[in-house]
């Protein structure tokens, strides 16, 4: 496998979240197999996402069709192994299952075990809870949501012709097009996230995920912009009590601390009230 060559990219060292996507393809001639076209992906404190797609690997046409995302899946495996919580819209239904399937067909194992954020989960939780979804005209998809929420970064999409041409493997543009509309994804699902992030049903403490940052942070958004607010009792101990003061955030909590043990300077781990 040494003569695959990637082209060298920027992997700095703990990472926690992650938002992603992946551009795939099942084959319908062969049901049950499919490739992944393509991955883009996010840590929320970059300022761009990257993408990988099975093109990068040098050597990839190598492989059978049915083979060929072999070498991005193995990337993939590797590099996200660290990863905490992937952000992604529809990852519980889409994404997840179809990467944990090719990585069982490669005999890579499982995908990382780790506690997702899904956009689509906590806009049906937050706006509809019926169980029949969403009715008409009311957001759902990435597509509408961006829409309704009125983000910076609107979905876009692949054509049919753009697909089709994909298959036949003749038209590289195509793929590196493949790739810019999956990383549009990304930025679209971090934008939707960081405001869907506030409502009930988010699971990531951002007050952990930023932990090498120096001070006090919120668990729900991670800003550093926090004042106190009294004091927390339980029937065991009492905590400082917390306030976000970004703007679109203002989540209650509380820090983790015995207040009898902590030092004004200390750092503290917040959770919600
Ligand atoms: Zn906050």
């Amino acid at each position: 496998m040494s003569s695959h060559k990637l082209r060298p990219i920027n992997w700095p060292s703990g990472i926690k979240a992650l938002v992603f996507d992946i551009e795939a393809m099942s084959f319908k001639f062969n049901p049950g197999m499919g490739e992944i076209l393509c991955v883009a992906f996010q840590s929320p404190k970059w300022k761009e996402p990257r993408a990988v797609s099975y093109d990068d690997f040098e050597g990839y046409r190598d492989y059978h069709i049915q083979d060929r995302d072999f070498l991005l899946c193995q990337w993939m495996a590797e590099h996200f192994q660290d990863v905490e919580t992937f952000i992604a819209h529809y990852g519980h239904g889409f994404d997840r299952p179809f990467i944990t399937a090719r990585m069982m067909y490669h005999g890579l194992g499982p995908f990382v075990q780790s506690i997702d954020e899904d956009t689509h989960r906590l806009a049906k939780r937050n706006f509809n809870p019926g169980k029949r979804g969403w009715g008409e005209g009311l957001p759902c998809s990435l597509r509408n949501l961006c829409e309704f929420l009125g983000v910076e970064h609107q979905k876009t999409g692949m054509s049919k012709l753009e697909w089709r041409q994909l298959m036949t493997n003749d038209y590289p543009d195509v793929m590196r097009d493949c790739a810019e509309y999956c990383k549009q994804d990304v930025r679209a699902t971090l934008d939707v996230f960081n405001i869907l992030k506030t409502l009930p049903g988010t699971r990531i403490n951002w007050s952990l995920a930023e932990s090498g940052k120096i001070g006090i942070v919120c668990p729900n958004c991670g800003s550093d912009n926090v004042q106190r607010r009294g004091t927390r009792t339980t029937t065991v101990s009492e905590y400082r009590r917390y306030k976000c003061m970004q703007p679109k955030c203002g989540k209650w909590s509380r820090g983790t601390k015995n207040v009898w043990a902590i030092n004004p300077k200390d750092d503290d781990i917040l959770v919600g009230v």
